[in-house]
Parts: C-alpha cells; sequence; structure tokens
C-alpha cells in the first residue's frame, strides 16, 4: 500500500475527549471516528487489525474444534421472553419496534438465539458435543460509554455455546475454551490471566474471567504474580484429550488470581508476601459454565443413551473483539505511539523514502515493496512529497513492527536502515538482507 494513495487521517493535536492512551492513539493513528456515544466507524488502519484480531479468534476456535455460524443482531424479544431476561436485562438492552409493532431488539449476546437454534435442530445425544460461535457486533447500552473501543456501546464480539450430554462433558468445553483462549491472547502478544469470577446476568458458578494488567483497567485485581509467568508457548495441546485439556487449566488456574468480585483477603494473605499483588486489569474475555438454565426455560432437550429426554447442558464463552485493540495499545506503546505485536500489526512493515521523487531511492523503494509483497508481507510505503521528521512520526505512531529507511546517501554505499520499533535500534545492510530478515 502507498500511503499517498491510502487514506490514514493523521492528527497532529492529542484529541481532548481521550482520556486513556489507547483512545488517544487510535484516534491519532486515524483508526476509528467516533460517530456518536460509543459507536464508531473503523477507518482504514483500526480495520485492519480489527480482521487481523477477528482471524486470530476464527483460527484457535476452529483449532479447538469449534463450529462458525452467523447469527443476527437484531433479535425478537419473544426469545428472551422465554428465558425471563427481556424484563431482566434493564436498560443495557436496546429496545427497537418495528412497522408491525413487534417487539425487537439489538442483541447484547445471543444464548437465547442458539438455544433456539439448536433446539429446532438437535434432539440426540449422537449430535453431541457441539460448540458453535460466532464473531459479530453486539450493543448494550452501557451507562458510562468510555474509553474509545474499550467500552463501546456497540462492539465487536467472539461468544460461542457448548451443548454437551452431562455435567463433565460441558466442563471439558469450559476447559477447551480457556486453553483456547490463552492461546488466542498470547498469539496477540498478550498476557492475559484467568481469574475466578462472579457471573452476572448470564448465570452459573463456574466462571473464569481473562484480565490484560493495566493500570488504566477498570477492574480491580489480586493475585499472586508468578501467575504473570505462565505461558502456553506453542505446546500442542490434543483438545479431545480431556485430562490434558484439564492439565493445562489447573496450571493456568492453580495460583491465586482473583477479581475484587470473588476477592478473598484471607486466600490471598496465605500468598508469600512478595508474590501479592494488588493492580488493575482489562476484561478481554469470560468464560461460563451454567448448566441447563437456559435449555430447561426453553426446551432445548436431548435423549440419552437410556432413552430418556434431559435438558441439554451448556455453558457461554466470549472474547472482546474490539476492546482488545485497546487493550494490546494499553499494554504495548511509548511515548511516540503504538508498538504492534507481529501477531497483530496492520502491516508488517514501513517503508520511508527520504527523497521522494530521487530517481535512484524511488527506484529502490519500488524495489523493495516488490520484493516483500513476493514473500507475501505487504509494506505501508510512505511515498508522500514530506519531511523525514513528519514521516518518522507517522511510523512511530502507527507503530508498525519494523520501518525500512531509504535515502540516496544510503543507497551510494548500497544499504537502507532497519529500524525495530520495539527496541529502537538500527541496523544498516543491503536492501536483500533488509527483506530477509523481515517475517
Ligand atoms: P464489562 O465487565 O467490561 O462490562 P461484561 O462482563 O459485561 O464486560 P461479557 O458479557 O463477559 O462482558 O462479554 C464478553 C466480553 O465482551 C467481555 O469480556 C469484554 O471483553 C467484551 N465487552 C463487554 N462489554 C463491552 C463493551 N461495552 N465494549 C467493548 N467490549 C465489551
Ligand atoms: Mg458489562
Ligand atoms: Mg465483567
Ligand atoms: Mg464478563
Amino acid at each position: 500500500m502507498r500511503l499517498s494513495r491510502y487514506f490514514l487521517p493523521v492528527l497532529k493535536e492529542d484529541p481532548k475527549e481521550a482520556q486513556i492512551v489507547s483512545h488517544r492513539y487510535m484516534l491519532r493513528a486515524g483508526m476509528i471516528k467516533q460517530q456518536a456515544a460509543g459507536i464508531y466507524s473503523w477507518l482504514p488502519l483500526g480495520y485492519r487489525v480489527l480482521k487481523r484480531i477477528e482471524q486470530i479468534v476464527h483460527e484457535e476456535q476452529i483449532r479447538a474444534g469449534h463450529i462458525p455460524l452467523l447469527m443476527p443482531t437484531l433479535q425478537p424479544a419473544d426469545l428472551w421472553r422465554e428465558s425471563g431476561r427481556y424484563d431482566d436485562y434493564g436498560q443495557e438492552m436496546l429496545r427497537i419496534k418495528d412497522r408491525h409493532e413487534r417487539d425487537m431488539l439489538y442483541g447484547p449476546t445471543n444464548e437465547e438465539m442458539i438455544t433456539d437454534i439448536f433446539r429446532s435442530h438437535v434432539s440426540s445425544y449422537k449430535d453431541l458435543p457441539l460448540t458453535l460461535y460466532h464473531i459479530q457486533w453486539k450493543f448494550r447500552d452501557e451507562m458510562r460509554p468510555r474509553f474509545g473501543v474499550m467500552r463501546g456501546r456497540e462492539f465487536f464480539m467472539k461468544d460461542g455455546y457448548n451443548f454437551d450430554i452431562d455435567r463433565d462433558s460441558a466442563l471439558h468445553a469450559y476447559n477447551r475454551h480457556m486453553v483456547s483462549y490463552l492461546r488466542t491472547y498470547e498469539r496477540m502478544g498478550l498476557t492475559a490471566i484467568p481469574m475466578r469470577a462472579a457471573s452476572g446476568p448470564i448465570g452459573g458458578d463456574n466462571t473464569h474471567e481473562f484480565l490484560v494488567l493495566a493500570n488504566t483497567g477498570e477492574s480491580e485485581v489480586f493475585y499472586d504474580d508468578r501467575v504473570t509467568a505462565l505461558k502456553l508457548g506453542d505446546r500442542a495441546v490434543d483438545y479431545d484429550n480431556r485430562a490434558e485439556v484439564a492439565g493445562v487449566c489447573d496450571e493456568f488456574t492453580t495460583l491465586y488470581a482473583r477479581t475484587d468480585e470473588t476477592h478473598d483477603a484471607a486466600l490471598f494473605d496465605q500468598i508469600p508476601a512478595e508474590h501479592q499483588k494488588v493492580g488493575r486489569g482489562i476484561e478481554v474475555g469470560q468464560i461460563f459454565y451454567f448448566g441447563t438454565k437456559y435449555s430447561e426455560a426453553m426446551g432445548a432437550t436431548v435423549v440419552t443413551p437410556d432413552g430418556s429426554k434431559v435438558p441439554v447442558e451448556m455453558g457461554s464463552h466470549g472474547i472482546g473483539v474490539s476492546r482488545l485493540l485497546g487493550a494490546i495499545i494499553e499494554a504495548s506503546h511509548d511515548e511516540k505511539g503504538i508498538i504492534w505485536p507481529e501477531g497483530v500489526t496492520p502491516f508488517p512493515v514501513g517503508i520511508v523514502n527520504l527523497k521522494q521523487g530521487d530517481a535512484a531511492a524511488d527506484e529502490a523503494c519500488a524495489a523493495l515493496e516488490k520484493a516483500l509483497l513476493a514473500k507475501g508481507l505487504e509494506p505501508l510505503y510512505d511515498d508522500r512529497d514530506e519531511r523525514a521528521g513528519a514521516k518518522f512520526a507517522t511510523m512511530d505512531l502507527i507503530g508498525l513492527p519494523w520501518r525500512i529507511t531509504v535515502g540516496p546517501r544510503g543507497l551510494q554505499k548500497g544499504v537502507v536502515e532497519l529500524t525495530s520499533r520495539r527496541s529502537g535500534e538500527s541496523e544498516e545492510l543491503s536492501p536483500e538482507a533488509a527483506v530477509e530478515r523481515i517475517v
């Protein structure tokens, strides 16, 4: 992509409305534009990152054996009357009437709708286990939308629902979600700690939230700091092996880690003092096991091997896809701008031409662009007729992991400069070697 032809409306001044760094940088880097309180357009750069995050979420859900589908954003109120949540949900639910005066709503979550799909088509244990998920826009009329996409009213969420014949099988689904979430966040360069949580309006006792530590987070968290060193890494996990999956979950949930809602001061005090930590965190996901709460209310039953009919066991599992952009930036930035982890960066590398219009520099940049594209790496080439300082500032702000700087002086020596956004270190090498280095 050539910057002269792209749409990257960078802001020079700090927007006044942004209170936290991720919101400020997302506005300044031309990633989002607010259209109403908590409702955003995703401008091209923001949209690219959103899609990359969505893609990672899909890959890890599919790896865990979960099946994607897509449900609508608008739902009929009658489904929610069946579960009793239409009245319970309160003012966070955006209620709409269609032209026939039918009550509709913009879905804040999809337990009712997925249970309706399930009961229409599945009636036997032979079709279980089954986990269906989608990544779709949600609407919650939050009392205080704030911090940009972190607490929007319209937001993008992955929500998955497992259907199982018994409690053990449903708990395995719960564990599978935990492991797949750990891998999902790690691929985004994040440490998200599973913390025992309280369930709220979804219902059920067994629930963990995933929190990214950040002092701008809205949740207070209490944890044994040894939990932050745990990594899934690239170890292979067999998602069909219940003991293995449960073992990974034990490893990540044995050390104390709780939000203020479930914090237990007596247990916390048993942690060696030097490991006790109190901080703040951003909730980037939550998993629930709630058994038959919805299946019973909505008549979603299955026939067991011995011929009896039982309500299906369920759980639901969410990832805040759009909130993750904010969380990643909170966790990875400096005073110049964003520092994208490689897994989610909008472009893997930027090319800065120090002297646009100089034949040798233009030619070298075009050749670099071509060589990178041939490797499957789409660069963002700043080919504008701008000062070098302005070009560097833009690249630093938008935070691509690598920058290749090309100028007539270096080219005379046969070199370009390769700079790492994270370390700030630069190296002079041949254009071919620079392309080689970027993965
Ligand atoms: P919060 O406690 O932040 O209000 P929640 O517990 O109400 O979130 P869940 O119902 O658990 O949210 O939804 C799953 C995920 O969706 C959350 O973990 C969070 O990452 C994301 N999410 C929830 N509300 C919002 C929002 N208003 N804007 C952006 N993301 C959100
Ligand atoms: Mg909420
Ligand atoms: Mg919450
Ligand atoms: Mg939650």
